[in-house]
């Protein structure tokens, strides 16, 4: 009996599959060998008024997370907390249109005790301005504007809270918006701007929702592994990041300890690091029910699903089929093709 356990346990111990961790000190460029470069740094800023991109402070991390709460985003910030990082969580509603079921209201007070922040990413991450190439749904296809996404959103944390949103129009807290996709026009930026949201743009894309976490790593560990310098203001996704192990988030506090990074909040990033993102605020009363369209579809955008019959656009999620949220049909001798965050009707010959 010994000699059988002690083979399952050779077995166990060297038949186990490899880490995803492999690759977790992985930084890029692999062919710049000063490391220098940070290759998910994003240099398109269209500059609209409202857009903040880099921080007020130098030398310091704005680690966000888009399309929370999700139980990935849960325990990122559980992690997080644990290896000293403050963190700041762009949340959707229970209408959104990627994660039918509800969202995790449950966790809000256990993220935000943590010293998180919790900021908005609409109520039903609908595409706020309607680009074509938008890969959701417009808001205005499913009855919805800038200010009901945003209003509707606040009735919801404050339902679910039983207090006020932190801050207040024109002054942070959850008064920041990540636009869905990031899909954003000068008009709607200024209709964001007139509900009293700055708009939350970013530094560093980890294109974490490729699903590549060697690519996260090398991201996150490029920007950490540079004298502290300028700031950043980098995105990733709870569902992805809870992949992410503890140990790997205390390597990289490390890390940025060693060459003098701060973390910040979003509301830190913008306002300087004294400034205070969770004002206490005394409960409020219920709210009026909101005015919130519900969209029929769900659909998990990043599976990159090509529809049938050559509709381009979202899908639905768990292998459902993907007729539920066609956003355009490609023309004859076209089909849809996904590049990066978009999807696009190609000539079916060059697919
Ligand atoms: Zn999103």
């Amino acid at each position: 009996m010994l000699c059988r356990s002690l083979l399952l346990a050779l077995v166990a111990t060297y038949a186990a599959p490899v880490s995803v961790d492999q690759c977790a000190t992985d930084r890029c460029d692999p062919f710049d060998y000063e490391y220098t470069k940070n290759c998910c740094q994003r240099t398109w800023n269209p500059g609209w008024d409202g857009l903040v991109t880099t921080c007020k402070d130098e030398g310091v991390i704005a680690l966000t997370f888009d399309d929370g709460f999700t139980a990935g985003d849960v325990i990122t910030a559980e992690r997080l907390h644990a290896a000293g990082i403050v963190a700041t969580f762009f949340i959707n509603g229970d209408s959104d249109i990627n994660v039918p079921g509800g969202k995790l209201w449950g966790s809000l007070d256990a993220v935000e005790g943590m010293g998180h922040q919790v900021a908005s990413h609409t109520q039903t991450h609908c595409c706020i301005a309607g680009n074509e190439h938008c890969p959701g749904k417009a808001c205005s296809a499913i009855g919805s504007t800038v200010s009901q996404e945003l209003r509707n959103l606040e009735q919801e944390y404050e339902r679910n809270a039983n207090r006020s949103a932190p801050g207040g129009p024109g002054q942070g807290g959850f008064y920041h918006l990540r636009p869905p996709f990031l899909d954003l026009s000068e008009s709607s930026a200024a209709e964001i701007v007139k509900e009293g949201y700055s708009i939350a743009w970013l530094t560093d894309d980890t294109n974490d929702w490729m699903g590549d976490h060697c690519l996260v790593y090398r991201c996150l560990n490029s920007i950490v592994s540079q004298p502290a310098s300028g700031s950043h203001n980098v995105l990733q996704h709870g569902r992805n990041s809870g992949d992410l192990s503890a140990a790997y988030w205390k390597q990289f506090k490390q890390a940025a300890d060693k060459n003098g990074w701060k973390f910040v909040t979003f509301d830190q990033c913008v306002y300087g690091v004294d400034h205070q993102s969770h004002p206490s605020s005394p409960p409020v009363a219920p709210p009026t029910p909101p005015i919130a369209p519900t969209p029929s579809s769900s659909c998990f955008w990043e599976d990159g699903c090509l529809q049938k019959d050559m509709y381009c656009g979202g899908c639905a999620s768990a292998g459902a089929d993907c007729t539920e949220t066609p956003n355009f049909r490609c023309d004859h001798g076209l089909a849809c093709v996904t590049e990066g965050w978009s999807m696009f009707c190609r000539e079916s010959s060059a697919i």
